[in-house]
């Protein structure tokens, strides 16, 4: 897969650089191409602001140098183009799976009060959100969005690591995980998941993951009991 990013931050994305996704990168499981909006700006000072038609205090990102760059990346226009917007689709996980499933992803991150309006119009697929609330920039929100598919490419993640029983997949959050030592300031770990007993310990995490679905997130709770019966997860 390719995901390519519309920034005038670039070197934000260095932190991607780090752990797991950098591994990815560094071992080509997935391409990321980081492209400075600036450098096609055709200001001759490579301004890719201005004021806001109509008044208001903030600045707008003018349509020029990212149409320009979008369609340089993808001339043909064959990739999912998307806006990172407040305004847009909420993320979630059947959204980050349907996209690591896409050969060819483009990301354009907003800054200031966002991009002008034609750019979306002509030029985007899609408005994107990470949550209900402002950010600064688009940049923390594409990455997001990259870290989030990376962890369902193939080879990202280690043999050890999986996304099969993880918070979401299934429909429930997950489980709670413990470590060494066994005791730690008084709390021992819960004795079934030293048993050895495969089978209580997988009965007791999917028992817990209900519990804490139906604490934590009763949306989600709501749907997996309309879709697996009140009795499946025996919840306490
Ligand atoms: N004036 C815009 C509004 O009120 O909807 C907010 C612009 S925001 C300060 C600047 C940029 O940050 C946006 O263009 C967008 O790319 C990004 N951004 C902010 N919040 C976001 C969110 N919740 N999800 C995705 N991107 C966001």
């Amino acid at each position: 897969m390719r995901i390519s990013v519309l920034t005038l931050f670039p070197e934000m994305f260095d932190a991607l650089k780090h752990s797991i996704i950098g591994r990815a990168l560094e071992e080509n499981k997935f391409i990321l191409d980081i492209h400075n909006i600036r450098d096609y700006s055709k200001d001759k000072h490579l301004k890719c602001d201005d004021y806001a038609f109509g008044g208001g205090c903030g600045m707008v990102m003018t349509p020029q140098p990212i149409f320009d760059c979008i369609n340089a990346i993808d001339p043909e226009r064959r990739a999912r183009r998307v806006y990172l917007s407040p305004k847009g689709r909420r993320l979630g996980q059947d959204l980050v799976t349907a996209y690591a499933g896409l050969g060819h992803l483009i990301l354009l991150c907003g800054h200031y009060e966002g991009v002008d309006q034609r750019v979306i119009d002509l030029e985007i697929d899609e408005e994107l959100s990470i949550g209900d609330y402002v950010l600064t920039g688009g940049e923390l929100a594409a990455m997001v969005v990259i870290d989030g598919i990376a962890r369902y490419l193939p080879g990202v993640l280690g043999s050890e690591q999986s996304t099969d029983e993880e918070s979401f997949s299934n429909g429930l959050l997950e489980y709670p995980q413990y470590t060494r030592p066994q005791t730690f300031n008084g709390l021992s770990v819960p004795e079934v998941l030293t048993s050895g007993h495969h089978g209580n310990v997988k009965k007791w995490r999917l028992e817990q993951s209900v519990t804490i679905t139906k604490k934590m997130r009763k949306d989600l709770y709501r749907k997996f009991t309309a879709r697996n019966g009140k009795e499946s997860g025996k919840e306490k």
